[in-house]
């Protein structure tokens, strides 16, 4: 893990102002404080949720709640801390009571994850749950289907593992939805020293910038699928492509 550069935290600083102002979406209108997301910048491991809940927008904080308390739990099994990875969630502000995220919500705010994205370069993003999976891989595949099963995908340009996995609220009240988000995340560490997918080959060109599946073949285990059909960032901001991954 190579420490962040001064251009990429003062550049995650400007995107969290961003945020914390943004009124790009009827949210900004409901929410208590936006939710840019928090870490190392620097880290190989990012995971990504699907919304701030009822104490993450009190606090401004991703999972500072009872999932989060999980996640911490779970970290700590595999010898990290929260500071130590980044998490953001695809919205950045809560939709009220809870309620699905809306299509035009998405396509408002999914470019500042992108930026994210681009901006730490990880190793692997760990999608939690259903639909942070279905719309970083741009697979309609559920989760319980894809869960565990590294993906290769590239973001402008750089090569990375997608990694699903259940989501930690879902898993807080259901003993074999816990027992097989701690199992996958436990392979996690593996995963984060194996050599990027398509490393050795030829760079992809920094044209091709969005996300797309890996040129090459992944070293990934046997059970990963073939690398989805992502969308491109400008792409996938469109509403229809949400609809068809089957998110609403
Ligand atoms: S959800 Fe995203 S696009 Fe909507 S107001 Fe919040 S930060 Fe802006």
């Amino acid at each position: 893990m190579a420490p962040a550069t001064d251009d990429t935290t003062s550049a995650l600083d400007a995107l969290r102002a961003e945020v914390e102002a943004c009124a790009l979406c009827e949210l900004h209108v409901t929410r208590t404080r936006g939710v840019p997301g928090e870490g190392d910048p620097g880290s190989d491991l990012m995971f990504v949720g699907e919304a701030p809940g009822y104490h993450e927008d009190q606090q401004g904080r991703p999972f500072v709640g009872q999932a989060g308390r999980l996640l911490q739990q779970l970290l700590a099994g595999i010898g990290l801390t929260r500071e130590q990875v980044f998490i953001a969630n695809v919205l950045k502000s809560r939709p009220p009571n809870n309620r699905d995220p809306r299509p035009e919500e998405i396509a408002a705010c999914q470019p500042y994850l992108w930026r994210q994205i681009e901006l730490i370069r990880p190793r692997v993003i760990c999608t939690l749950g259903n639909f942070a999976t279905k719309l970083l891989s741009g697979d309609p595949a559920g989760i319980t289907r894809v869960h565990g099963r590294p993906q290769p995908m590239q973001v402008g340009g750089h090569s990375l593992y997608l990694f699903p996995i259940f989501h930690p609220a879902a898993a807080l009240y259901t003993p074999a939805m816990l027992a097989t988000l701690k199992e996958d995340f436990l392979r996690l560490p593996e995963l984060l020293q194996s050599a990027p997918p398509g490393e050795g080959l030829a760079a992809p060109s920094s044209a091709t910038a969005g996300t797309q599946p890996a040129a090459a073949p992944a070293p990934a285990p046997e059970s990963a699928p073939a690398p989805a059909s992502a969308p491109s960032p400008a792409a996938s901001a469109r509403v229809g492509e949400a609809e068809q991954l089957g998110l609403f």
